[in-house]
């Protein structure tokens, strides 16, 4: 059978003859498993691609999870994670080595940051940051020692793009593996893959688990690359998705698409009323018509995603604070592509002391749009700005 969105969501994987003909695949909590004869337990333990030996390398449950993930990434092969960021570090530390270097794109998510500028130099792979809007800055900065470049498009701080197609054939003619972070549009709105991308991770904490329960990581890729990051680093470093969660992610998984097409559909409701709102200086979404980088946007990415920025008019923090403060349909939290509406303001993120407000990012406010019923929401703001 064709291998379309509800073939991929609803019966890819699953072999249902297997478990009772249950709808609902079983949870298989089980850390290892059992072999009839020593011949088969040998077999087993020279490759672990194959079959079930321990869960801190494959499980089914995770299996038909992992065989959903590569397909909605149109990609051989999918491994999951505890976390996005083990997703991310797993295949940089597997592929590179000491005296190796990075060109990645400016702004990227904060701890792929410091895994830039921290962890990664102690092993001797040091990285160059460059503006990834433009792509001609990724050419000048490869080295003879350019082993990965990084992408992260939109990146889900600044929302800058990059023209991910034209890195990835810059990338392809000099050799260079490519890794992008996805997680800002996930494998509905943009497939990275089909740009020539070679690997593509995303943090499964948001829209793929959907509920804010989980936190977990997925990395996608042809066999050629995947093949040596399980069977190697991944079962060294033991980064493993618990079953659970992978049951968790499954039934996350199922609503989807209905998930996405509601958020992208009510977050430009909610960008276009903050961005005529007196009161509102600019909106920062890459599907916004206001954004420097919308034709690009609308080139690669299917739908707008439900994360953004905005900037309030003359707002020092006090105002930034009473305004998130009086906000009672969104929580202020971390993370994003839950069920729930979510505010972070930058000035949280930083001490009082350190805010500028000549500083624009200082100012930006993080909104992410959720599942509730746009109107709520756009009351909620309104009145917020209204007590400003
Ligand atoms: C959340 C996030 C991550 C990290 O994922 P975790 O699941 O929190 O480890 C990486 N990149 C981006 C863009 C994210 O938003």
């Amino acid at each position: 059978m064709e291998a379309d969105l509800s073939y991929i969501l609803n019966h890819l994987g699953e072999e249902r003859e297997k478990y009772y003909r249950a709808v609902s695949p079983p949870i298989f909590q089980t850390s290892n498993f059992c072999f009839p004869t020593v011949e088969e337990f040998r077999a087993h333990l020279q490759d672990e691609t194959q079959g079930h030996i321990y869960s801190r390398g494959k499980n089914p449950t995770s299996d038909i999870l992992c065989a959903k993930l590569a397909a909605l990434d149109g990609q051989e092969e999918a491994i999951v994670f505890g976390s996005g960021i083990a997703s991310i570090v797993t295949p940089i530390i597997a592929l590179l080595q000491s005296g190796d270097h990075i060109v990645s794109v400016r702004n990227v998510y904060s701890w792929t940051t410091k895994l830039f500028t921290q962890l990664l130099p102690r092993y001797g792979v040091t990285c160059t940051f460059v503006d990834g809007r433009d792509t001609a800055e990724f050419e000048k900065a490869i080295r003879p020692e350019t082993k990965l470049i990084y992408l992260e498009s939109p990146n889900t701080f600044t929302f800058e793009l990059q023209d991910i197609e034209a890195v990835g054939k810059l990338a392809r003619s000099r050799g260079i593996t490519t890794l992008i972070d996805n997680s800002w549009a996930g494998p509905l709105l943009q497939q990275p893959a089909k740009y020539g991308i070679d690997l593509v991770a995303q943090s499964a904490s948001k829209y793929l688990g959907g509920h804010s329960d989980i936190v977990g990581g997925v990395l996608t890729g042809p066999h050629r690359l995947m093949k040596k990051i399980f069977t190697e680093e991944y079962l060294n470093l033991g980064p493993a998705m618990s079953p659970y969660n992978a049951w968790l992610l499954l039934r996350g998984l199922r609503t989807l698409p209905l998930r996405m097409e509601h958020s992208s559909k009510s977050v430009m409701k909610v960008a276009e009323f903050l961005a005529q709102h007196p009161k509102v200086e600019r909106v920062i979404h890459p599907h916004h018509p206001s954004h420097p980088q919308h034709d690009l946007a609308k080139r690669l990415i299917s739908a707008p995603g439900g994360l953004f920025a905005f900037v309030l008019k003359e707002a020092g923090i006090e105002q930034i604070e009473n305004f998130c403060n009086s906000l009672k349909r969104f929580l202020m939290a971390v993370s994003w592509g839950g069920h729930e509406s979510l505010i972070i303001p930058v000035c949280a993120t930083i001490k009082k002391e350190e805010f500028n407000p000549s500083e624009e990012k200082h100012r930006y406010i993080r909104m992410y749009v959720g599942l509730e019923e746009t109107e709520v929401l756009i009351e909620d703001l309104s009145a917020a700005l209204e007590r400003l």
